[in-house]
C-alpha cells in the first residue's frame, strides 16, 4: 500500500500536439504523445488520480485512500493544453486539477509577453463544461503575481476573489491554491488559511514528506521529452522519500 503522506503531485503547464522538438524551447512544453504515454503508464501501474477535495476527504477519514494515489496538476489553464489532454484523461478515466488565474479566463495570460495562441486561457463556458468532465478547477490566484510581494489587502483580494470566481462558475468548493511561481512565505500561507484554503501547492518544499505541511506541497515537475523510465522513477515511493530526506 502506497503512503498517502508521500502522494506524488505532478506538475504540468503546456501539453501540445506535435513532436517535442518542434515545440517551443522550454522544458514546460510536454508533447501530447509523451502525456498519453505517461497517462497510460499511470493507468497500467494501478494509480488512481485524485483531486484536492478527495484528498481532504481521505485525510478526514471520510473516504478510503486508493492503493496508489496520484494528483495530476496542470497550471494556468491554457485552452490548447486542456483540449489536448481531455480525451486522453477521459479515455483512461482519470482526472486532473487545473490551476486557473481568474482575471485571465477567456483571455491571453498577462504574465507571458508573447501573444501566442497557446497562451490563451479557457473561457467560462469551457470551465463549466470541463468541470463536469475530467477537470477539477482550483485557484492559481487572480492575476499571477509573486504573492509574497503584495500588501495584506492585495494578497487577500488575490486569494478570496479567485476562490469565489471559480466556486461561482463551477458550483464546487475550492480548497486549494497553486502558488504562482511557487512563491509563498509564512504570511502568504496564513492568508490562505484565513481565506478558507486547506492546501497550498508549491514546486519544491523543505518538508520531510509531501503532506507534512498542507500549505506547502512539493510537486514532481514533468519535463519535456522525459523518458517513461525517468517519469516512473520520479513518482516512485523511494524517490519521493529521498526528496523529503533532502528537504527539497
Ligand atoms: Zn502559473
Amino acid at each position: 500500500m502506497a503512503d498517502i503522506k508521500n502522494i506524488p503531485i505532478l506538475m504540468y503547464h503546456h501539453v501540445m500536439a506535435g513532436d517535442g522538438k518542434l515545440l517551443p524551447d522550454d522544458s514546460s512544453f510536454v508533447s501530447l504523445a509523451d502525456f498519453k504515454a505517461q497517462s497510460g503508464v499511470l493507468l497500467a501501474a494501478g494509480f488512481t488520480t485524485l483531486d484536492f477535495n478527495e484528498l481532504g476527504l481521505i485525510l478526514d477519514e471520510r473516504m478510503k485512500a486508493p492503493v496508489k494515489p496520484v494528483i495530476i496538476c496542470i497550471d494556468d489553464g491554457y485552452a490548447e493544453t486542456l483540449k489536448s489532454v481531455q480525451p486522453v484523461l477521459s479515455g483512461n478515466r482519470q482526472k486532473a486539477v487545473v490551476g486557473l488565474v481568474t482575471d485571465c479566463i477567456g483571455e491571453f495570460d498577462d504574465w507571458q509577453k508573447a501573444r501566442k495562441e497557446y497562451y490563451r486561457i479557457i473561457d467560462e463556458k469551457l470551465v463549466r463544461e470541463y468541470s463536469g468532465l475530467c477537470f477539477s478547477f482550483v485557484s492559481h490566484s487572480k492575476t499571477h503575481q509573486f504573492l509574497s510581494r503584495l500588501s495584506d489587502s492585495e494578497l487577500e483580494k488575490e486569494l478570496r476573489d479567485s476562490k469565489q470566481t471559480i466556486e461561482e462558475l463551477t458550483g464546487i468548493p475550492v480548497n486549494t491554491l497553486i502558488y504562482p511561481y511557487g512563491d509563498r512565505d509564512e504570511r502568504v500561507k496564513a492568508g490562505l488559511e484565513a481565506a478558507g484554503y486547506r492546501f497550498g501547492v508549491s514546486i519544491s518544499a523543505k518538508t520531510g514528506y509531501v503532506l507534512e505541511d498542507p500549505l506547502d506541497l512539493r510537486r514532481v515537475y514533468v519535463k519535456k521529452d522525459e523518458s517513461i523510465r525517468t517519469f516512473m522513477r520520479k513518482i516512485s515511493p523511494w524517490y519521493l522519500w529521498y526528496r523529503g530526506f533532502r528537504r527539497r
